[in-house]
């Protein structure tokens, strides 16, 4: 063993590699192809933390080798996963074109997580793709997925990104960089759409086995496993669509492929949070019919579990009619639970406890009124939690003070105290969001080799349902001039 691998070692891996023991049809055993000359652009010392890992017995030059994928650990695994997807509601073959799982790393509280390499290189997948990234694709997805698990949001995390000191031609030429993603695995419901749709059903099995095994050990022993794996996914990504309603999040690329059976928001691509409410924001630059805005997500989170129901119809029962009858009636369940938990968070955004008969219609009045009057969504319920910051002149508005005064009065039923309320209000509504400025303006610096601004930013968003002084500059929509605000997908 040399020097190097040595240090690899020492900070800590713990691999135990299960996808790679599944049937080779599912993945490619292919290894990351090695960089130029890796360098550390940043690191997630919180997140080694979570995961048992020790960064600091090494130096950032063995750091840039581990995470670049230069060097790999012994136990390492290799492999590309291979799943297919719906892309716009277009079904493709695909699996990870510029990603490998370097294997699956157990902390010390026996915690699984996918250890992954995004732009490491060309696989069998890669299509026309070179295989690789940009930095600032993959610092967005740093700063978003970070900014995500601290609001409590279901999500992939960061633990590096590396520059490869190579160039990626895109438009223009850009910096190469590799992402270090965790995850609690990278398992798809684009998974399941892949093996059903190569006709191979024995994997199938396989697959869902080993995804109960992993994810939902609870359902284990129950009758229909592959009936209670849907209902479960079913209740996970529901119960996440309503996170994203509740901060303003919209992911722009709600393919099949990007969602997760773990119920983990996952590929942070042309993603944005909304400044002024309207529900038909699209922010993705290739969105062009809005199939992903902010209103449309619930639906299409149900659109894309019909279609993991769909692959799961030959487990369901024997007699297919009769599977598709079952599958239909639970997939139709989303609607009345995501309605119900969607009433009761924003029943939390408001402070309001117990159900009301005309709790809808005053969470829907405030919704219109917010898109008719462009009000920022996360700063409309700050300013209902009296914080001064977000006092602007639009909330003297008068069908805003009568809007106000109809919750005042329901605020009140029951004798109920504002601090009660108030106690609610802000375990639910975040006063600091990544807001699409503050995202760019770190992202530029960082491209310009000044990571100051991105570090800053991250410290704020660890933070979001608290406010300090010094944070007040990233509480604020970006200025009237970078309303047309557009993302792009950064492939
Ligand atoms: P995404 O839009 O990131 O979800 O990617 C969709 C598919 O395209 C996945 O199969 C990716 O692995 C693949 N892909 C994206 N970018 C590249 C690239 N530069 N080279 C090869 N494959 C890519
Ligand atoms: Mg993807």
């Amino acid at each position: 063993m040399n020097k190097t691998s040595v240090d690899i070692e020492s900070i800590g891996w713990h691999f135990d590699n299960t996808y790679s023991r599944l049937p080779d049809t599912m993945l490619s055993r292919i290894r990351p192809v090695p960089v130029k000359k890796p360098s550390i652009a940043i690191l997630n010392h919180e997140l080694s933390k979570e995961l048992d890992l020790d960064l600091s017995v090494v130096n950032d030059d063995v750091l840039s080798l581990i995470f670049s994928g230069n060097v790999l650990p012994d136990k390492s695994n290799c492999i590309a996963q291979a799943y297919a997807g719906h892309q716009f509601g277009h079904f493709t073959i695909l699996g990870d074109g510029r990603a490998v799982v370097i294997g699956e790393h157990l902390s010390k509280k026996n915690q699984r997580f996918d250890i992954q390499f995004k732009g490491s290189g060309q696989t069998p997948f890669s299509r026309n793709g070179d295989g690789r990234a940009a930095l600032g694709p993959m610092l967005r997805e740093y700063i978003i997925s970070e900014a995500m698990h601290y609001l409590g949001i279901p999500t992939t995390r960061s633990l590096a990104v590396v520059k490869t000191g190579e160039t990626v031609m895109r438009e223009t030429p850009l910096q190469g960089a590799i992402l270090t993603r965790v995850a609690a695995s990278h398992i798809r419901v684009g998974t399941f759409q892949y093996l059903i749709a190569t006709n191979n059903e024995e994997n199938l099995k396989t697959l869902l086995n080993y995804s109960i095994d992993r994810h939902y050990p609870d359902i284990k022993n129950t009758d229909n496993l592959a009936l209670n794996f849907l209902k479960t996914v079913i209740s996970k990504q529901s119960k996440l669509v309503i996170d994203w309603m509740r901060v303003g999040f919209i992911h722009g690329v709600m393919n099949t492929d990007n969602m997760t059976i773990s119920g983990e928001t996952i590929d942070y691509g042309p993603c944005a949070f909304m400044d002024d409410y309207n529900p038909e924001t699209v922010f993705s630059s290739i969105d062009l019919q809005g199939r992903y805005s902010f209103f449309n997500q619930p639906g299409i989170t149900k659109w894309n579990l019909a279609r993991l129901a769909e692959s799961l119809i030959p487990l369901i029962d024997n007699n297919k009619d009769k599977a598709i009858k079952i599958a239909t009636e639970t997939l139709n369940s989303f609607d009345e639970f995501y309605k119900k938990n969607w009433l009761s968070m924003m029943r939390k955004k408001l402070g309001l406890f117990g159900e009301e008969p005309n709790d809808e219609s005053l969470i829907f009045n405030l919704l219109s009124w917010m898109n008719q009057n462009k009000a920022d969504y996360t700063n409309t319920f700050c300013f209902l939690m009296n914080e001064n910051f977000a006092s602007n002149d639009i909330y003297k508005n008068q069908d805003f003070m009568s809007w106000k005064k109809k919750w005042q009065n329901r605020l009140n039923i029951k004798n109920n105290s504002f601090e009660k309320s108030l106690k609610l209000m802000r375990s639910v509504n975040p006063l600091i969001i990544p807001r699409n400025h503050k995202v760019e303006e770190a992202l530029e610096a960082a491209n310009n080799n000044n990571l100051n601004p991105i570090n800053n930013l991250i410290e704020i968003l660890k933070n979001p349902y608290q406010i300090q002084e010094k944070n007040s500059e990233y509480c604020y929509p970006s200025p009237e001039s970078d309303k047309k605000y557009q993302t792009f997908c950064g492939t």
